[in-house]
C-alpha cells in the first residue's frame, strides 16, 4: 500500500503558472510577443505592437497589484476578460491566476444572453475589455450583478466608455490602472490543485458548461503540448495562435510557448483569409494553429491571389475534422499539417496525427489516409472505446464505439455542477463515437448525437463531409440524418458551392460515388447559400437540422 512505500528524497515543487511565467521571464525573457491590432473604431494602439516575456511578467505583476489594491481582488474571484488575442490578455491571464484569483476568458462570438450567462454562473467580479468591444459588454451586463469593475485595455480615458455600462459598476483604463506600480509581485505559493483558469465549453449541444483548470493541469498539459510530435514548436519557432484564448486558453498555448520560449503573433480581431495570410506573411510565422473554417478562408485567399508563404513549417489545426482536402493543399505548398482531436473538457489536446513507425515512410494518398486521423495521445491522455453497455471494444481500426478518456488534464467535473461524468472506472465519455486502430491511432466518426442510424448500421456524417468538400466545387459541406420510413435515417448532405462556381446533385454524388460504400451515398443533395457555424467555428447541426425539418427524400416517397 501507498502508505508503507518510501517516500522520495526530490523536491516538492507545486506545479504552478508562476513557474512558467517566471520562467519565460528570466530564460526568454527577450522573446518577444507582436500583436496586430487591426483597425477599428478606438483604436490608438500602433498597427503592430512587440513586447516581451520580460515585458509581460512585469505587467501582469503590475496588474495583480493593481486589483488587488484598488479593485479589492484578494482572494479566488474571478476575473473574466472580453478581448482578442493580443499580450495584455497574457498580463492578465497571468497576472490573475498567479496571485490565486481565476482567469475567465469571455467567448464574444456567443449570444449575449450565452454570455450573460456564463457572467453570473462564474459570478465573475471583473473584466477586463478591449474598447472595440465595450458597447458590446455593456448590453451584455444588464442584469448582471457580480462584476463591480471593468477595465478598458488602451490608455483611453475610462470616462469615454462609462456611459456604456449599468450603474454601479467603476470603469477604469487599463493603462492608467496599472501605470506606477511596481513590477515585482510576491507571488503566493499555491497548491498546484488551486484553480488557475475557467473555460466554458460552447454549448455546440446544449448550455455552456464550465471547465475549471486547475494550476497544475495547466503546467502537465504545457508539457504534453511541448514535444515534437505534439504542437511541434520549439525556441526558434513563431507561433500564432488564431485560435481565441476563450477556447481553452488558445488550446494551451498561452502556457506552452512561455514554457518553451517560442515567440507569439497574437492576430487581434482581423481572422479572414486576407489578413491571416498577411500577418504569416509578415511575421515569417512558422507555426500556427486554428479551426478549419480559418485556414478554408486562408487557403481560397491564397490560391485566388496566387500567393505563397515559404516560412510556414506547420499548421497544427482541430476543433472539427481537418478534409483531406485541405490536408492535401498544405502539403503541396511545403507545409506540415497536424491534425488534432481535443475538448473544452481535456485542456484541450486529446490526440494528434503525428507520423511514427509503421507509418512514417508512407508516401501518396496512404500518407494522406494517416494525417487524416485524429490521431494518437500523447503521454498523459488515455483512451478507450466501449459499447453502450460500457464493454470495451477492440483497437481494431474498425469498430467504432463511444470514446472515453482520462489524465491529469482532464476535467473530473464541471464547474458548479453536481453530476458524475465519469463511469465507474474514472473515465470521462467525449460524446464522440470513433474507431482506435492497434498503434493508438483514433479516428472520430461522429459525434455522438450525429451519427446517422441507417438500418441499425451506423454512417459518419464526418466521413461523407470530408468527402464531398474534396469535389472542386464545393465550399463547404455537411451531412445530417433525416427520417426515413424505411431505414429510419438516412443522410442528406447539404453543400454550399465555391463563388462562381457550379454544380448539380449529380455531379456531386458521382464523384462520391465508389469513393465509399454503397449504403452510405447520400440519399439527396440540397445546396445553401451558408452553412451555420457555432462560436468556435463548427458546423452547427442543430441549426440545420431545424431548417430541413420538414424536408423528406424523395427516395421516402412510397
Ligand atoms: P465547443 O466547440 O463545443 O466549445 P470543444 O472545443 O470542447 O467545444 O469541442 C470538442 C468537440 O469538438 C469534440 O468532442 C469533437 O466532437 C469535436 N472535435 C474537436 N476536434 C475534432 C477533430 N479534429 N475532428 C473531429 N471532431 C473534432
Amino acid at each position: 500500500s501507498y502508505s508503507r512505500s518510501m517516500l522520495s528524497t526530490m523536491m516538492d515543487i507545486p506545479l504552478s503558472l508562476t513557474r512558467i511565467l517566471e520562467y519565460g521571464a528570466s530564460v526568454h525573457g527577450s522573446t518577444t510577443v507582436t500583436t496586430w491590432h487591426g483597425e477599428g473604431t478606438g483604436s490608438e494602439f500602433d498597427p503592430a505592437e512587440e513586447v516581451t516575456f520580460r515585458d509581460i511578467a512585469a505587467r501582469a505583476a503590475a496588474f495583480a497589484h493593481a486589483i488587488h489594491d484598488d479593485l479589492g481582488i484578494t482572494g479566488d474571484e474571478r476575473v473574466g476578460s472580453f478581448m482578442w488575442n493580443c499580450a495584455e490578455h497574457l498580463e492578465v491571464m497571468f497576472g490573475t491566476a498567479c496571485k490565486g484569483a481565476i482567469f475567465a476568458p469571455l467567448n464574444k462570438q456567443l449570444m449575449n444572453d450565452q454570455i450573460r450567462h456564463i457572467i453570473n454562473h462564474a459570478e465573475i467580479s471583473a473584466i477586463v475589455c478591449d474598447p472595440r468591444l465595450a458597447q458590446q459588454l455593456g448590453k451584455v451586463l444588464v442584469g448582471t450583478d457580480s462584476v463591480k469593475s471593468v477595465i478598458i485595455t488602451g490608455a483611453q480615458p475610462a470616462q469615454q466608455f462609462a456611459h456604456l455600462f449599468p450603474r454601479g459598476i467603476e470603469v477604469y483604463s487599463y493603462e492608467a490602472l496599472i501605470d506606477g506600480r511596481s513590477t515585482v509581485y510576491d507571488w503566493p505559493e499555491l497548491d498546484e490543485r488551486t484553480a488557475a483558469a475557467l473555460c466554458y465549453s460552447t454549448g455546440t449541444t446544449g448550455a455552456p458548461k464550465g471547465v475549471l483548470y486547475s494550476h497544475r493541469s495547466n503546467v502537465l498539459h504545457a508539457l504534453m503540448a511541448n514535444s515534437k510530435d505534439a504542437l511541434g514548436t520549439s525556441a526558434s519557432d513563431t507561433m500564432l495562435p488564431v485560435v481565441p484564448l476563450f477556447h481553452a486558453n488558445s488550446w494551451g498555448i498561452a502556457f506552452s510557448a512561455p514554457s518553451m520560449g517560442t515567440k507569439l503573433v497574437m492576430p487581434g480581431p482581423k481572422l479572414d483569409g486576407a489578413s491571416v495570410y498577411e500577418l504569416l506573411s509578415t511575421e515569417k510565422v512558422t507555426h500556427t494553429a486554428g479551426v478549419p473554417t480559418v485556414w478554408l478562408m486562408l487557403l481560397q485567399y491564397m490560391a485566388a491571389n496566387n500567393v505563397k508563404l515559404p516560412d510556414l513549417q506547420m499548421v497544427v489545426c482541430g476543433g472539427s475534422a481537418m478534409p483531406r482536402s485541405m490536408i492535401k493543399a498544405f502539403l503541396d505548398m511545403g507545409t506540415q499539417v497536424r491534425h488534432a482531436w481535443g475538448m473544452t473538457e481535456m485542456s484541450p489536446l486529446g490526440t494528434l496525427a503525428t507520423l511514427k513507425p509503421p507509418f512514417s515512410e508512407r508516401t501518396g494518398e496512404e500518407r494522406l489516409d494517416i494525417l487524416q486521423t485524429q490521431g494518437y495521445p500523447p503521454f498523459g491522455v488515455e483512451m478507450k472505446i466501449t459499447d453502450d453497455a460500457g464493454k470495451e471494444l477492440p483497437w481494431d481500426g474498425k469498430t467504432f464505439g463511444r470514446l472515453k478518456v482520462s489524465g491529469p488534464a482532464i476535467a473530473k467535473a464541471y464547474f458548479r455542477v453536481d453530476a458524475n461524468i465519469l463511469d465507474d472506472a474514472g473515465f470521462f465519455d467525449t460524446g464522440d463515437v470513433s474507431t482506435m486502430d492497434e498503434h493508438g491511432y483514433m479516428r472520430i466518426t461522429d459525434r455522438s448525437k450525429d451519427v446517422i442510424k441507417s438500418g441499425g448500421e451506423w454512417i459518419s456524417s464526418i466521413d461523407l463531409e470530408n468527402l464531398a468538400v474534396g469535389h472542386p466545387a464545393v465550399a463547404e459541406a455537411a451531412v445530417i440524418g433525416v427520417h426515413h420510413p424505411k431505414w429510419d435515417e438516412r443522410p442528406l448532405l447539404i453543400v454550399q458551392l465555391k463563388q462562381g462556381e457550379s454544380a448539380t446533385r449529380e455531379d456531386i454524388l458521382k464523384y462520391m460515388d465508389g469513393k465509399i460504400a454503397k449504403w452510405w451515398m447520400p440519399d439527396d443533395v440540397a445546396f445553401v447559400d451558408g452553412i451555420p457555424h457555432t462560436a468556435t467555428g463548427k458546423i452547427l447541426k442543430t441549426a440545420l437540422r431545424d431548417q430541413f425539418k420538414d424536408y423528406t427524400f424523395p427516395t421516402a416517397a412510397a
